[in-house]
Order: structure tokens, then C-alpha cells, then sequence
């Protein structure tokens, strides 16, 4: 998956202002930011989006939710809230299809999305 632009970032081909990473999951700043905070989150192993994700190695996806949740909090969010997002498939508008999550905060954002 040498081609794919996430996996790239993932193995240090192209840069990326990174603001976590372990053995399994990297977390990096938006190129082009929807919100003064917005960071996005991968499993540094390939699965296109989350229909692709077998079962067997679903443990990625909570892991990803807690440390989303504890890079909210070291960014300030967890008093004001903070949305994430999982674009799947041609109608979520997802473009980059190895499995992100968005984490989006500190502005007030609105519901339903558009
Ligand atoms: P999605 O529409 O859910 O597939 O979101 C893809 C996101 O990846 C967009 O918010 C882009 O701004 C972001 N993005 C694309 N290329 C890069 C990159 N090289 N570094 C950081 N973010 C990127
Ligand atoms: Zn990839």
C-alpha cells in the first residue's frame, strides 16, 4: 500500500505534525484544518475504511476512541466537547480511504451535518 497517502504518513515517507503515536496507531494534525483543533487518527495497518476492518481486528477501533479521547482532553477539549468523525463511502464525502478518524473541537459546530 506503498501508494496509499496515509499509509506514507504512517511509515515516515511524508511528513506530518504528529501529536501521538505507538505501536498500532498514529495521530496527526488535518493538512487543511475544518476547526482550530483538528487532528486525525489511523490504525498504521491498512483497512480502507471501516467496512474493511474484520471483525477479528476490531480492538484497533476502540483503541483509536480512547486515545481520541485522551489527545480531546491533553488539547483542552474535554470541558467544551469535541466531535469525531468517520467518513465510509462516496456519500460520507470520504476522500482518503485508509480508515481516520477526525477528532474536531474548540468552536461551537453544528448539527446536522452537512
Ligand atoms: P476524508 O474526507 O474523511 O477522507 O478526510 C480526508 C482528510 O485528510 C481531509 O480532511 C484532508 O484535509 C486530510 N489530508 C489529506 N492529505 C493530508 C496530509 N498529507 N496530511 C494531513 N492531512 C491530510
Ligand atoms: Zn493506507
Amino acid at each position: 500500500m506503498s501508494e496509499c497517502i496515509f499509509c506514507l504518513i504512517a511509515s515516515k515517507k511524508i511528513a506530518a505534525k504528529v501529536v501521538h503515536e505507538d505501536d498500532r496507531i498514529l495521530a496527526f494534525e488535518d493538512i487543511n484544518p475544518k476547526a482550530p483543533v483538528h487532528i486525525l487518527i489511523i490504525p498504521k495497518e491498512h483497512f480502507p475504511s471501516l467496512d474493511d476492518v474484520p471483525a477479528e481486528k476490531s480492538d484497533i477501533l476502540s483503541h483509536i476512541l480512547l486515545q481520541a479521547r485522551r489527545i480531546a482532553a491533553e488539547k483542552g477539549l474535554a470541558a467544551s466537547g469535541y466531535r469525531l468523525v468517520l467518513n465510509t463511502g462516496r456519500d460520507s464525502g470520504q476522500e482518503v480511504f485508509h480508515i481516520h478518524f477526525h477528532l474536531l473541537g474548540g468552536r461551537k459546530m453544528s448539527w446536522p451535518p452537512g
